[in-house]
């Protein structure tokens, strides 16, 4: 199936934008957000930075998609990854003003020059967003292959930080539902059948524990049977969660984009449900940035995205790569 430039750039910067968006409230309550919602980027607030300042999130993301430019090289998004927390690499202002602790963790692993594979955390407490919110660039590399090799290459890029299954499973989840967006199947179309080829195909891999599986109900087919399967999309805002644990930003992000007509509707949406507001807007933003593209992003916050020129240029030898396969 052909790839799209509008696909790529409308991800990766969506991504970014989502990240911008909400990096000043990170930290801050639902019921506060309520009060004083995000409608527009801001400048400074949690993290005390620059309007447009994006995240961990997108430098980790950004440091994939520009390994990826090379080729699908394990130690190189590793080497990668080392530089960027320790010499800034892909920062947007020449710093690390934020990281995860089981990425720090996994990275200084990575630095002193342990397997790839064998970085990421694996115990059920190392389940935070971390691998979720930069694997978005993997798609491109994927897109084309067949299922049980998507799932193989997932799980390996994810357990550079997050190696335990249920990371693992939400990366592959969102990169599914992602490639069929990517296809312009219907948003609701694309996660019914989504939730259809990934309950089918966990349920052929014995080593997923049921228990895993089942932890996914609200984004796959009853999986164990004895739930309410009410669709996501029906859900209240009260019912959606946006912690820093993986499944919740997986749950907001899609049901942010189900419920939303629009880019910035969707991000915003993302941004105001709180807690970890920077993840939940990038993971949403790479989604919607798939969907409305690049031109369904609001031009004034394109413009104040910080290196916005060198992201873009990043998707287009991104593309250009990608498109060889
Ligand atoms: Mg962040």
């Amino acid at each position: 199936m052909v790839m799209l430039l509008e696909h790529v750039a409308g991800s990766i910067l969506g991504l970014a934008v989502g990240d911008a968006l909400g990096v000043p409230v990170e930290f801050e309550s639902r019921h506060s957000l309520k009060q004083n919602p995000v409608t527009d980027m801001r400048a400074y607030g949690s993290h005390r930075q620059p309007v447009g300042t994006w995240s961990d999130d997108s430098s980790l993301a950004l440091c994939l998609a520009e390994s990826l430019t090379q080729s699908y090289d394990l130690k190189d998004v590793a080497n990668r990854f080392v530089n960027w927390y320790n010499y800034n690499y892909w920062t947007p202002h020449g710093e690390v003003f934020d990281v995860g602790i089981a990425t720090s963790q996994a990275i200084h692993q990575l630095g002193l020059g342990i397997e790839p594979t064998k970085a990421g955390g694996k115990s059920v407490s190392s389940n935070g967003n971390g691998s979720l919110m930069r694997i978005l660039p993997l798609l491109f590399y994927i897109y084309n292959k067949p299922i049980e090799q998507r799932f193989a290459i997932v799980k390996d890029v994810s357990s550079l930080t997050h190696a335990h299954i249920r990371s693992v499973m939400a990366c592959f989840y969102y990169l599914e539902f992602a490639r069929l967006l990517m296809q312009r199947t219907d948003k609701f179309m694309a996660f019914e059948q989504t939730k259809n080829t990934v309950n089918d195909f966990l349920k052929t891999q014995n080593h997923i524990p049921m228990e895993e599986i089942d932890l996914f109900h609200r984004l796959l087919v009853n999986p164990i049977g004895n739930y309410d399967i009410k669709p996501i999309y029906e859900y209240k805002e009260a019912e959606i969660y946006s912690s820093g644990y993986v499944l919740h930003t997986l749950e907001a992000s899609i049901w942010c984009i189900l419920t939303s007509d629009s880019y910035a509707e969707t991000v915003l949406k993302a941004v105001n449900l709180g807690e970890d507001t920077d993840t939940t807007g990038a993971v949403a933003g790479g989604l919607a940035g798939i969907m409305y593209t690049e031109v369904g992003i609001p031009k004034s916050w394109l413009v104040q995205l910080v290196k916005v020129e060198e992201i873009r240029d990043l998707t287009v030898r991104l593309f250009e790569k990608m498109s060889q396969n």
